[in-house]
């Protein structure tokens, strides 16, 4: 893996390729499950014109947009059969009202329906099975490198091509914040997963996002394709971002996220969705070039994605604080030689071993147990240890 003597400062041309191959993969093979097993394309009512003439009774208008009759009930908040006849001017909607329910409405029935309750129920077991597997190596701390590349490659391979990245954590955050324009319809399914995996979160840390969200470990993969070791270049350095600088971005991200949905019933991260590599046929020119970039900027930075943009990653940031079982350091055997935090692919584990008030997202990689040579970093049960005062007045 060595860099070639000719190759120009930045080309690596063993990491260049691994990164190439890795994309074309996900890319292709996901092309092709898709059309084997994945969903069959959704309505995109986001950018449908709806024909809407007031003096079109209500089955009319049904009937001229495709609209099926219990999306009409909902939308008319219909009583019987015989109001199907009353003409749009009789109910009191304007015709921004009427579309802007309609797009809505319409959005949560297909929604609703695209779901099988079959495959979603085995893809939960499938996780929680593969979740367990790795808990027993991370509380046993048989984590090792080579293991965890392989498990981040069984990743892509069972969630991403094999379910298609359904569900994904972030799904339901973003499918929530997107009919936060109409609150009645954020729909008991898609509760249900979100608190599942924030039930995750506070059980076992960002276990969710490490080891079983698609994009999360295509993201963890690639930045390790391109990490230093021993005997090993790479294309540049890696460095961390501050996780002030990063958290600030994610926070103005939601914000504005849920303010497009809330104000002009806009599904901004739709455009842009990097969970679409495990969907292809769907990606837009402005979304590939975006997806690209995330992709490309994971080779430098840990995580991109999670770090500047995911909503799940911030609403389970808030909640690792009360996660029950997570890193710990015992500082009676720690030697202050600072092997965790320098390995550790962000600025987190710096502030778990200095006991600092503010602790950035961790993803539970296992990176710092595994460099740790007095086995001091665990990933246990409980509170973190208090630092012991003077304990790194040297720096070290
Ligand atoms: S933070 Fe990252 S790993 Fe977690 S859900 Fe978001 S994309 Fe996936
Ligand atoms: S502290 Fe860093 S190295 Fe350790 S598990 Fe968390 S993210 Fe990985």
């Amino acid at each position: 893996m060595n860099r070639n003597k000719m190759d120009p400062p930045g080309f690596n041309k063993n990491t260049w390729f691994s990164f190439s191959l890795l994309i074309f993969a996900v890319l292709s093979l996901s092309y092709l499950t898709n059309g084997f097993w994945g969903n069959p394309p959704e309505r995109e009512v986001e950018e449908e014109k709806f024909i809407v003439d007031l003096g079109l009774t209500v089955s009319a208008y049904g009937q001229v947009n495709n609209i099926p009759p219990p999306v009409l009930e909902k939308i008319f908040d219909l009583k019987q059969e015989s109001d199907s006849a009353k003409n749009l001017s009789a109910f009191a909607l304007s015709q921004d009202q009427l579309v802007k329910s309609t797009r809505v409405e319409l959005a949560q029935y297909i929604e609703e329906h695209s779901k099988n309750p079959t495959r979603f129920t085995i893809h939960f077991m499938v996780y929680l099975i593969f979740m367990a597997y790795l808990f027993f190596l991370m509380y046993h701390s048989q984590v090792s490198p080579a293991k965890q590349k392989l498990m981040y490659l069984a990743a892509i391979v069972i969630f991403g091509f094999g379910f298609n990245a359904n569900p994904s954590p972030m799904g339901p955050v973003r499918d929530t914040i997107a009919l936060f324009s109409n609150p009645d319809d954020i729909i008991h399914p898609r509760l249900f997963a979100i608190l599942t995996f924030l039930v995750f979160v506070v059980v076992a840390n960002k276990f969710i996002c490490s080891w079983v969200c698609q994009l999360g470990v295509l993201q963890d993969l690639i930045f390790r394709i391109n990490k230093a070791g021993k005997g090993r270049k790479v294309i540049f350095s890696q460095f961390k971002l501050p996780f002030f600088f990063t958290n600030t971005i994610r926070v103005a991200f939601f914000i504005i996220i849920s303010a497009f949905s809330t104000i002009w019933a806009f599904n901004l991260v739709k455009w842009i969705d990097p969970f679409n590599v495990f969907n292809p046929s769907v990606i837009s020119l402005f979304g590939g070039i975006f997806i690209g970039l995330i992709l490309l900027a994971s080779l430098f930075v840990y995580r991109p994605w999670c770090h500047l943009f995911c909503p799940f990653g911030l609403l389970s940031w808030l909640l690792e604080k009360f996660s029950i079982f997570k890193i710990k350091v015992d500082y009676q055997t720690c030697t202050a030689c600072n092997s965790c935090s320098e390995a550790c692919p962000s600025n987190v584990m710096e502030a778990i071993l200095k006991g600092k008030k503010t602790v950035p997202d961790c993803f539970s990689c296992g990176t710092c147990i595994s460099e740790c040579p007095t086995d001091s970093v665990t990933f246990g049960k409980g509170r973190r240890h208090k630092l012991p005062p003077g304990f790194f007045t040297l720096e070290n």
